[in-house]
């Protein structure tokens, strides 16, 4: 049976924690947010009063946070992961972070004799419910095969070793810079179909089965057309991941054009009060420049 501590109980965190426990793992869990630790223990998790703790005892501690401070103060800070993990824990941070941030993190930890695995996921909250997550890892190979067919794969439906640690988190990043702007490319086309005067179901209907058709257009057209922008991946967490591709893209040398343009929209809507609501409210960008709304005949109400 695998032990592992859990921090991060939030939309993804929880329903992954949840599909370990239904494969037979025991988990000791840690979230700021209490009710998340009680909805954690309704489903079989032991509570756990801090980071440390929940890593005390546990070969395996999984990280699922929003970004690198988090991961930080987690498993660096006071009664973090490193102030409970013996030597030879393996820590494995699931969180979408900057690709330095792991590398250092992770060179902390060393210096305790605990080893890190970057694992971000893709999928979502349906993939986390359904543990059909895609994982893309970086870090020690051996580890990676250690951890792929007992923790990873109870979790997901493909885990890949993508090379050292923070390969995982580029792997990601290029992840995100196609689903902002694949969801941006969605708003924009069904904004000049309604214009133009076709009803955007029957253009779903029309093309999703063609070239233009993608798990971003069925995942997230839907919510467009029903003006239902419930999380999901809150817009406030992808436009961490873009203003992280940019500055990794810089750092590389790899133009970003595209990225920047999406990044900036994102920043509106924040900047607007829609940060917490899912990506899909892109759409919204759209609805305040040409005064009409994909979905509905209503609206979404952002110009009222
Ligand atoms: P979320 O905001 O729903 O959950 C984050 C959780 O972390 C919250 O419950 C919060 O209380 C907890 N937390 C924050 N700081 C903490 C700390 N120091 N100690 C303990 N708990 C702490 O976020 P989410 O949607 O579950 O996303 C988690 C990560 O997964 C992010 O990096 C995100 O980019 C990535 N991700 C999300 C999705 C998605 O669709 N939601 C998909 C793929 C990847």
């Amino acid at each position: 049976m695998q032990k592992i501590g859990f921090i991060g109980l939030g939309i993804m965190g929880l329903p992954m924690a949840r599909n370990l426990l239904k494969a037979g793992c025991e988990l000791t869990v840690y979230d700021l947010d209490a009710t998340r630790i009680e909805a954690a223990a309704q489903s079989g998790a032991k509570a756990a009063g801090s980071a440390a703790q929940a890593a005390r005892g546990n070969p395996a501690v999984i990280t699922m946070l929003p970004n690198s401070p988090h991961v930080r103060e987690a498993v660096l800070g006071p009664n973090g992961v490193l102030g409970g993990a013996e030597k030879g824990t393996l820590l494995i941070d699931m969180s979408s972070i900057a690709p330095p941030a792991a590398r250092e993190i992770g060179a902390e930890c060393a210096k305790k004799g605990v080893e890190m695995l970057d694992a971000p996921v893709s999928g979502g909250e349906p993939g986390a419910v359904s543990a059909s997550l895609s994982i893309m890892v970086g870090g020690n190979r051996e580890a990676f095969e250690r951890v792929r067919d007992d923790i990873l794969l109870k979790m997901g439906k493909s885990a890949v070793y993508c090379g050292e640690l923070g390969a995982g988190n580029v792997t990601k990043l290029a992840n995100q810079v196609i689903v902002a702007l694949g969801i941006a490319a969605c708003a924009e086309a069904f904004t000049l179909a309604k214009k133009a005067g076709v009803d955007p179901t029957l253009v779903f209907d029309a093309i999703k089965g063609g070239l233009a058709g993608s798990n971003v257009m069925n995942a997230k057209l839907p919510m467009m057309l029903e003006n239902n922008f419930k999380p999901g991946f809150k817009i406030e967490l992808h436009s961490k991941d873009l203003s992280n591709a940019l500055e990794t893209g810089h750092g590389a040398g790899a133009p970003l054009p595209l990225t920047a343009l999406v990044t900036e929209m994102l920043h509106t809507l924040r900047a607007d009060g829609f940060g917490a609501e899912d990506h899909s409210a892109l759409a919204r960008y759209y609805e305040k420049l040409s005064g009409m709304a994909i979905g509905g005949s209503e609206g979404s109400g952002i110009r009222g």
